[in-house]
Formats: structure tokens, C-alpha cells, sequence
């Protein structure tokens, strides 16, 4: 398969206009050729058989024997003075997934938007401050969120940094398996990783082949998922996904036709095997009775057992008078509550949440009956990118939810 990589011809202006497909514009091609050449050579960062036993736990949910809580940064960062321990993100998904469990009854699978989630997608090429215009930050792999020219211009070298920066998160996660008992008890006895396969260079460098079973995998992360801007039918990142034997999912936005449900379905699944294809929702909290219930019909057409999860955070993003991008608490909740609405209609079942969350205690997301009001987001404000739900209002909204998901 040839990754689609964009070099630049030459000039700062090409860095700021729209990319094909996502991928940055990479200034200097020799420079990514040499780093993809040593990503290839590099060990696998996960296992096929962990992405096996993933699959299994995911069919589970396709069963409706059990719940997904997948959750995590928006954007991991490399390392800065506000890096969170691993344990502490682990922490926070336990103590979600021990509420969700108790108050539901059933499983709860926990997936991390973790060591990965280091690439994003933007909507626009530019990032304009005053009269300055730089391309826009697309995660730690590609460039560093400072606002100056160098530091703005897309970096090969950052994709090995990626690798190592995953590493030492999977070695902390490894580690904590071994000593940490009560916490991989509450999070269900195991605990997996996932990413936006957004960077084709880096996801196919890690694509491997396992010897064992003559499949191709890819070992960067458990969990693979594709994002709403990059779900073309006929797309590179849809072909990535659809020669791998990861679990894969898709997220789905407001514009989704069944006609692409349909594609989809065929193109990543279709064996129909339980616990390969996650659909993972994000409608709008405003949009979700009328949008999901077609999508959810085309999936029962189709006859596949793709999971449905509620991503509540990115059809929900809205930016205050003062230019900080946030979301409400309630809103986040509405569209969490009309997800289940849908499915407890149609009898299908309400998979699981997607959210983005830190345990740290940050001001990002406001609460009408909380202590975030919007005049106090700036206070600690520490997304790279999109608002976060901190430790409590995480907690809280699994508090809301688990009685919902009772069977
Ligand atoms: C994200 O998950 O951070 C993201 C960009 O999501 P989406 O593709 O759904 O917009
Ligand atoms: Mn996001």
C-alpha cells in the first residue's frame, strides 16, 4: 500500500493551505523517507494477540453483554510540565468504569485514547493570531502547539518521537499491570489502547504482518479508529483500516448518509464478525433523536453487529465571545441520554461512551450547577486542543449514565 504523504514545492504559504486527506505538508521528503525507513525497522509498539483479545472483549459489547468506556486526551502531549501520570489516566477510567459496572450490571471494557493520540485532524490549515498566520497545530507527531513559525513547521523527526512517547506510555501501562492489582481490577482486568489513525506514514510503517496467522495488523496502537474528516469510502486511511485485522472503528458526524453506513459496513466488515467495526457517534446532542436512528436502521439492514458508541464531545464544541473553545456539561449529558433514547426505541443496544477527559482538575468544560462557570475557563485551561472534562465531571457523568444502561 503507498502512503499518501504531502511534501511542499517550497515556500512558508504552502504550509497554511488546505492538505489532502489530513496529512501535513512535509518540508523536506528526503528527511520523511529516512524516518519511515526507521519506523519500519522498529519493533511492534502492541501485539496481534492483544488486538485479538480486544476484538473478543468488543464482540461481547456487540452482544450487548457488555459496555465500552473508552477515554482519554483530546491530544496527548510529549512531555510538558502538565503531563499527567499514567496511573492517574488509568485511575480515572477505573473509577468511571467501576461505577458504570455496579450501576448497570454489566462489563465495562476500558479503552484509552492513549499512547498515540498524538496527530490530529483541523478543520483549517491556519492558525491567525492578529495579522500572523501559521499552520495550525496538528499534534505533538507533526509540530509543537507554540505559535512560531519554526516551531509550526511539520517535523519527520516527530514521528519517531511519537513511537518513543507511545513506548514509555505502554512500558507505565505494563508496568502497572504487574504492581498495580487494584487498579487493573477496577478496570476489568485488562485495559487497552487506541488512536486516530490519522498520519499514513506512521500507521503503515507500523502495519505488520504476524507470521502466526498470515494477517496484517497494525501494531500502533489496539483500537484503531478514523475520524470523521478522514471516512471516504474510497479514502486512503478506509483502505488502511480495511486491510487490518485491528478491531477498527469509524467516527460518524451529522452529514452520514446510510449510503456511506453502507459502504462502510462492507468495506471494513464484511465477514460480519462481532467486535471488528465500532461506529462511534457524534451527532450533536440537538441532532441525535433525528440522525441515528436511519444510521442504526442501515446497520440492522445490513445485518452487522457493529457496536455503537456515543462520542458526546465533538458534534457539542462551541467557542465563548472570548475565542475559548468549550463544551456544557448538560449538552454533553442531552446527547448521552438521546443516544440511549435511540437505541432503547429500536432495541439495539447503547454500546458505550467516547470521551475526551483528564483527571487533573482543569477548567475547559463548563458547568451550569458545577464550579466551571464560562468566566472561569481560562483559569486552567490545558487542552492542546479540544475542552476535556475534568476528574469530577468525568466521574459525574458515569454517575448519570450507568443507571441508563441497566439490561
Ligand atoms: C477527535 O476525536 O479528537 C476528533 C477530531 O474527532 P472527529 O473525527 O469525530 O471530529
Ligand atoms: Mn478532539
Amino acid at each position: 500500500m503507498t502512503a499518501v504523504a504531502n511534501t511542499a514545492p517550497s515556500g512558508a504559504d504552502v504550509l497554511l493551505t488546505p492538505v489532502e486527506h489530513q496529512q501535513p505538508y512535509w518540508p523536506d521528503p528526503g528527511r520523511l523517507a529516512d524516518v519511515v525507513s526507521t519506523l519500519d525497522g522498529l519493533p511492534a509498539l502492541v501485539q496481534p494477540d492483544e488486538c485479538d483479545a480486544l476484538r473478543l472483549r468488543l464482540a461481547d459489547v456487540a452482544r450487548g453483554e457488555a459496555f465500552l468506556l473508552q477515554g482519554g486526551d483530546c491530544a496527548e502531549l510529549f512531555a510538558s510540565p502538565l503531563i499527567e501520570p499514567t496511573r492517574n489516566k488509568l485511575r480515572c477510567l477505573a473509577d468511571m468504569a467501576s461505577v458504570l459496572r455496579s450501576g448497570s450490571g454489566l462489563p465495562c471494557l476500558t479503552v484509552g485514547r492513549i499512547a498515540g493520540q498524538y496527530a490530529k485532524p483541523r478543520s483549517s490549515g491556519a492558525e491567525t493570531r492578529g495579522d500572523r498566520a501559521l499552520p495550525v497545530y496538528r499534534g505533538d507527531a507533526v509540530n509543537d502547539l507554540r505559535f512560531d513559525t519554526e516551531a509550526r513547521t511539520p517535523d519527520p523527526g516527530r514521528l519517531l518521537a511519537a513511537y518513543r512517547a507511545a513506548n514509555r506510555v505502554l512500558s507505565d501501562i505494563r508496568r502497572l499491570r504487574t504492581r498495580g492489582r487494584a487498579l487493573f481490577a477496577d478496570l476489568g482486568g485488562d485495559f487497552f489502547t487506541s488512536h486516530e489513525a490519522l498520519l499514513l506514514p506512521y500507521e503503515t510503517a507500523l502495519t505488520r504482518n504476524d507470521p502466526s496467522s498470515g494477517r496484517s495488523y497494525g501494531l500502533s496502537g489496539h483500537l484503531l479508529w478514523i475520524g470523521e474528516r478522514t471516512r471516504q469510502p474510497d479514502g486512503p486511511h478506509v483502505a488502511l483500516m480495511a486491510g487490518i485485522r485491528n478491531p477498527v472503528a469509524v467516527k460518524i458526524g451529522p452529514t452520514t448518509t446510510r449510503a456511506d453506513i453502507a459502504e462502510l459496513v462492507e468495506l471494513l466488515d464484511p465477514h460480519r464478525e462481532p467486535g471488528r467495526l465500532t461506529f462511534i457517534a457524534r451527532l450533536g446532542a440537538n441532532a441525535v433523536h433525528d440522525l441515528l436512528p436511519p444510521l442504526v436502521d442501515e446497520v440492522l439492514d445490513r445485518g452487522s453487529p457493529a457496536v455503537w458508541v456515543c462520542d458526546p464531545m465533538h458534534g457539542n464544541t462551541r467557542t465563548t465571545a472570548d475565542g475559548i473553545k468549550t463544551r456544557r456539561f448538560e449538552t454533553i449529558w442531552a446527547e448521552v441520554r438521546g443516544f440511549i433514547e435511540v437505541h432503547r426505541a429500536l432495541g439495539t443496544h447503547p454500546g458505550g461512551l467516547h470521551l475526551e477527559l483528564t483527571s487533573r482538575d482543569v477548567t475547559e468544560c463548563t458547568d451550569e450547577h458545577g464550579p466551571v462557570r464560562e468566566r472561569d475557563l481560562a483559569r486552567r485551561y490545558e487542552s492542546a486542543c479540544d475542552p476535556r472534562l475534568n476528574g469530577d465531571q468525568a466521574l459525574e457523568l458515569a454517575r448519570l449514565t450507568a443507571p441508563l444502561l441497566r439490561p
